[in-house]
């Protein structure tokens, strides 16, 4: 099944271990029409994830890559943090303006606003592979992830339900009545796999990524056949299985 942008990768301005420069070289080996440079957030550890500084210098690096790609669509992304019950995120009103589009997701490093949002959103979170989230607790992170996504413009909800469980076809159905699309996630293929029912049960939009760290990965989209033959119906509601833009979330 054929890709045609991959909307979430990351490099060395965060956690990733390749430049700007080769994933966007890599993007062009695989024959994308599009490719997102969408590092990690503020309220990360400041070695892995952007700063404000480091937003800027990335953006002067782009400008000057675009050039030479004139027909790679570049965007200028970020992978931002659900940080609260909430669903407060790690953005200042002020920077949604130098990005392209907004990715958010759980991280467990991300500095969270409060110890009650540490005890009551992380802890379970870490714990949730061996202990299976109580119904209280999948409600309330059902409710925090609503609550992102009705309050800020988030265009693509990263990876569901990796540690911080939900109720997917509740999440999905906030996700369809705001526009924002739903990942799916290379490296998060089982979780999805499980995922299928709720997200079907809805017409949420779904986008294929693969979260690539490294530059050999970006557009490495072989996982997915899976999940497809798995669950073919899946095929038509991924949005950059078929060539074109992205209607993206807009920033209010
Ligand atoms: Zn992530
Ligand atoms: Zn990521």
């Amino acid at each position: 099944m054929k890709i045609y942008g991959d909307y979430h990768t990351h490099t060395y301005f965060s956690d990733g271990h390749g430049s700007i420069e080769e994933n966007l070289a890599a993007a062009r080996e695989r024959g994308l029409d599009a490719v997102a440079i969408s590092d990690h957030g503020f309220n990360n550890p400041a070695r892995f994830s952007l700063t404000r500084e480091k937003a800027d210098k990335q953006r002067e690096i782009l400008d000057v890559e675009r050039e030479k790609y004139p027909d790679l669509k570049v965007y200028h992304a970020i992978e931002a943090d659900i940080i609260s019950l909430d669903g407060d995120i790690d953005m200042r009103s002020d920077d949604y303006a130098g990005f392209d589009y907004v990715l958010a997701g759980f991280h467990r490093f991300a500095r969270p606003v409060s110890g009650k949002d540490f005890r009551k959103l992380y802890l379970p979170a870490y714990f949730s592979a061996v202990i299976k989230p109580s119904r209280d607790v999948v409600a309330r992170n059902t409710r925090a992830f609503c609550e992102m996504i009705r309050r800020f413009p988030v265009a693509i909800l990263a990876h569901i339900n990796d540690m911080v469980i939900t109720d997917v076809r509740e999440v999905a159905k906030c996700a369809a009545d705001y526009g924002t699309y739903l990942e799916i996630n290379m490296k998060h293929i089982k979780i999805m796999t499980r995922a299928l029912d709720g997200i079907l049960a809805t017409d949420v939009g779904l986008i294929a990524n693969t979260d690539a760290h490294i530059p050999g990965k970006v557009g490495d989209f072989s996982a997915l056949a899976g999940l497809v033959s798995a669950c073919p119906e899946i095929a038509g509601r991924i949005a950059n299985a078929a060539p074109g833009e992205i209607n993206f979330r807009k920033f209010r």
